[in-house]
């Protein structure tokens, strides 16, 4: 795996701590990473358990503070977007796995490191940032994904807390998760009625068994909540503000996903630019070729793009401390659709060899897909971006 280039680093997005923090995610993917991916696609089993060792082990490492406020473990005072975007962009460009287990880390504890209680905050965080805890995010049911108001599993009251009763699907890290953030209709129908509760996954009631199989193989599945309580202490930020810790959440990871698909975009030109430089045809390597200079041109084109965009819009939530609901949007779109063309190319230009399992760009095809559907699909976000221009005028 080349290194990021050091002109990145040196953009002023970043300061020294960023510097330092992704140096340290580079170096522990070069030498502690290839053993802890050994045999991870042999089973849906395997990788489960390939999940959980990356996680014990990148928390071991320290590189999951950046998940959580430094008065929990964390790096810094809030969390930082462009440290956990470095963070993923480092990951994926090594393995879409490790990627995965730091990023769910931090979607699935952010609605409390937002919007928790000190002691919600005491009780999750410190054990997510040393990945002794396993954290998952459940908002998407079978009749709301993009249309998340109209969720309906239902929290009801109940003396001492809450009833939860419902589905919830499409949820990474179900039935290897320690803790969920589960969001369900308290109220009125619409965005208003929506609540968010945090739930031990040991909780009576909680089946988290029915495991969903996907073209890049990571944990993921249903959950069935049948009169599964959980106490008063375990509501998350008030009754009805359920829409608004889920919408504060993805302004804060919408970015980062870009971010991932960035560095599956990167790792696209690294193998493409071995196989330019190796494969001969026609008495010449395949690097030789203009059309292949145009090809890696487009290439490096979309990647340099992408990563401006995430970070202009990391930066901007970092430093301005203000909702980026259109910066986000705009970068998860950007990089996600660049990433797929950037990957598709770099299949390309391997020839047939692109196509076999196994082989780096082909595991790359099958991870980027899934980045343009969840946490916003590109057809939603380009509605965001476009309803947010009528209202700024620009
Ligand atoms: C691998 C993976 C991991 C996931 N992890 C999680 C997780 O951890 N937690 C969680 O809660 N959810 C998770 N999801 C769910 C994800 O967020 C949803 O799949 C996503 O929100 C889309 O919802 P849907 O699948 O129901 O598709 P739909 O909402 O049915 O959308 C289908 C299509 O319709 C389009 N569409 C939507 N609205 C409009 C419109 N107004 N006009 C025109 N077209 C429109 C969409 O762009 C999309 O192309 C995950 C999904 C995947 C695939």
């Amino acid at each position: 795996m080349a290194a990021t280039p050091a002109s990145d680093l040196d953009w002023p997005f970043f300061d020294e701590g960023h510097r330092v923090y992704a140096a340290q995610v580079r170096q522990w993917a070069q030498q502690q990473l290839p053993p802890l991916l050994e045999g991870a696609e042999d089973s849906l089993d395997a990788v489960y358990a390939c999940v959980r060792r990356l996680v014990t082990e990148l928390g071991r490492a320290g590189l999951l503070r950046v998940c959580v406020p430094a008065a929990y473990g964390g790096l810094r005072e809030q969390l930082d977007v462009r440290g956990l975007s470095l963070a993923r962009e480092t990951l994926a460009r090594a393995s879409g796995l490790a990627d995965f287990a730091l990023a769910m880390q931090g979607l699935g504890s952010a609605p409390v490191s937002l919007f928790g209680t000190h002691a919600q905050k005491l009780a999750l965080l410190p054990g997510v940032a040393e990945g002794r805890t396993v954290a998952a995010f459940a908002l998407s049911e079978p009749d709301a994904g993009s249309d998340v108001a109209a969720l309906a599993c239902r929290a009801t009251r109940v003396p001492g807390g809450w009833q939860l009763d419902g589905v919830k699907t499409w949820i990474s890290n179900a039935g290897l998760a320690d803790s969920y953030v589960v969001f369900a209709r308290s109220g009125q129908a619409g965005t208003r009625g929506i609540s968010a509760f945090i739930v031990p996954a040991s909780t009576p009631g909680l089946d988290a068994s029915e495991r969903i199989p996907v073209i890049a193989p990571h944990p993921l599945g249903t959950l069935r909540l049948t009169a599964c309580c959980v106490p008063d202490d375990a509501l998350l930020g008030e009754e009805g503000q359920g829409f608004k810790i889920a919408m504060g959440t993805l302004d804060t990871f919408r970015t980062t996903v870009g971010a991932a698909a960035l560095g599956f975009a990167r790792r696209a030109l690294d193998e493409a630019l071995l196989r330019a430089r190796s494969r001969r045809l026609f008495g010449r390597t395949l690097a030789e070729f203009q059309l292949t200079h145009m090809k890696l041109g487009e290439m490096a084109l979309a990647i340099d793009a992408s990563a401006l965009m995430v970070y202009r819009a990391a930066w901007t939530k970092d430093v301005q401390r203000r909702r980026v609901t259109r910066e986000a949007s705009m970068a998860k779109l950007f990089a996600t659709e660049s990433a797929q063309q950037v990957i598709d190319a770099a299949v390309q230009l391997w020839g047939g060899l692109g196509v076999v399992q196994g082989v780096p760009v082909e595991r790359l095809y099958r991870e980027i897909r899934a980045l343009r559907i969840y946490e916003g699909a590109s057809e939603v976000l380009k509605l965001i971006i476009g309803a947010q221009a009528l209202e700024a005028g620009g």
